[in-house]
């Protein structure tokens, strides 16, 4: 048969299909899994391909174990399978889809999980795209969100109503690290929904790129849902964008028809890098900003240009107590992140601001192990100026309400040495008297 085929065909022709078909590629013998890259996929047959459609968003009725008909990348291929199932393992989760971004992951949540009418309650710190997301676009759809301080549940007792179906938040949150207490969040909503109906009942969706699932799994402290900006810590190495929602098996379907029909699909060549570099050196690279975080931590809060640390390891930070309770890594030892938020001394907030800018200034021109960038769980050390950066879309005097102190610094510690770093840090700040 093939030597037929060899002769009936032209080499141009041989060139475009060669020997691919062959039993050859098989993955189970691979050490590290190929990159699989194929938007498209062979069928077989028609009755083949009609049973992959009619299978897709109905996986949940199919036997663990089976073979996914994969049909397009869009709908599913193996890289981002790979993964997805890594990722729901680190966060002990059911299971897990991925997308393109964080943002992507996080619009799926809302957009799954509400309708016109509904109503969004969160925690007043956010991501600035994720309070873009809210502030945005979804009053347009007649979808309301309440943004109130967490940290304080009674807040959230006073706020929910009838029209509440998702209560959503990032502990600890960006830029400011605020903590918020997990299971009284989930435990108090867990007792508001034993008294409604199943198409009333409130979610929990955390976003827990800070923490990382090795510092922190919220879906074992009661959350529906936990999202991720793989961009970060998980992909940290700072090459790819990507994001998840691990989530319960019966909502995999519906995230994967979201997926399928708004179109933020994670890149298999991004889902590949994710799952053989990013997941696999988690752990170790955590261990190790942690240990340096502190270091890090406990150097700023001795210095006189520096007005107060938040660092959930600090013992002087106002949720640490709290997060010794949920920041835990899989051994059951305190895993306080890789992430610290400080403020800039300043006689008020315009020069603690000035103050900042110029120190930012410094390091991007000088330091040589810290570096002025956005984004964050990067093996560099990464500097921003959330009031004037990430979160510039927020308006001032609502950043200030907000905990987002104009003269505030976020950085996210990496892998170089922590002596190193405290050396620029301790330069930088030398320059305002
Ligand atoms: C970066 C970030 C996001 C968005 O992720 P992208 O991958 O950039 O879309 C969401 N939440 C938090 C907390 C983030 O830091």
């Amino acid at each position: 048969m093939k030597d037929k085929k060899d002769k009936k065909y032209t080499m141009e022709t041989h060139l475009i299909y060669g020997r691919a078909f062959t039993e050859k590629w098989d993955y189970n013998h691979h050490v590290v899994p190929p990159i699989s890259s194929s938007t498209t996929f062979r069928l077989d047959s028609v009755e083949r391909g009609a049973k992959g459609f009619s299978e897709f968003g109905n996986t949940c009725f199919l036997p663990d174990g089976e073979k996914p008909i994969y049909i397009y990348d869009r709908l599913g291929e193996p890289n981002k399978e790979i993964l997805e199932e890594n990722l729901a393992l680190a966060e002990m989760g059911e299971t897990a889809v991925t997308f393109a971004t964080g943002m992507g992951a996080i619009s799926a949540i809302f957009g799954v999980l509400t309708q016109s009418g509904d109503e969004i309650i969160c925690h007043k710190t956010l991501y600035g795209c994720t309070f873009s997301l809210l502030n945005n676009w979804y009053p347009r759809y007649n979808i309301g969100v309440k943004k109130i301080d967490m940290t304080n549940l009674e807040n959230l007792k006073n706020s929910i109503t009838d029209k509440t179906r998702v209560v959503y938040f990032e502990s600890p949150s960006n830029p400011n690290l605020e903590i918020i207490d997990i299971t009284a969040v989930t435990n108090f909503v867990k007792e508001v929904n034993s008294k409604r109906d199943e198409k009333s009942q409130i979610k929990v969706a955390v976003d827990n790129t800070f923490a990382t699932p090795f510092c922190q799994r919220p879906i074992s402290l009661g959350v529906d849902f936990v999202i991720h900006s793989l961009t970060k810590n998980i992909g940290g190495f700072g090459t790819d964008m990507g994001g998840v929602i691990i989530c319960p098996k019966k909502y995999r379907d519906v995230f994967m028809l979201y997926r399928k029909d708004f179109g933020a699909v994670l890149g298999s060549k991004s889902a590949w890098t994710i799952v053989v570099y990013g997941l696999t050196s988690l752990p170790l690279r955590l261990q190790k900003e942690i240990k340096s975080a502190g270091k890090v931590a406990e150097f700023l809060s001795n210095h006189p240009a520096i007005s107060y640390v938040n660092y959930p390891g600090l013992p002087s930070f106002k949720f640490h107590e709290l997060a010794k309770k949920q920041m835990i890594d899989y051994e059951g030892n305190f895993a306080p992140g890789n992430m610290l938020y400080f403020g800039i001394k300043g006689k008020d907030p315009e020069e603690g601001k000035a103050n900042g800018k110029k120190i930012m200034d410094f390091i991007a021109e000088n330091s040589y192990t810290i570096t002025l960038a956005v984004s964050l769980g990067h093996i560099r050390t990464l500097v921003e100026h959330p009031g004037s950066m990430t979160h510039s879309m927020i308006p001032a005097e609502e950043q200030l309400r907000d905990g987002i102190d104009p003269a505030g610094i976020r950085m996210s510690v990496g892998l170089e040495n922590p002596d190193d770093i405290i050396t620029d840090l301790s330069e930088a700040l030398s320059i305002i008297g």
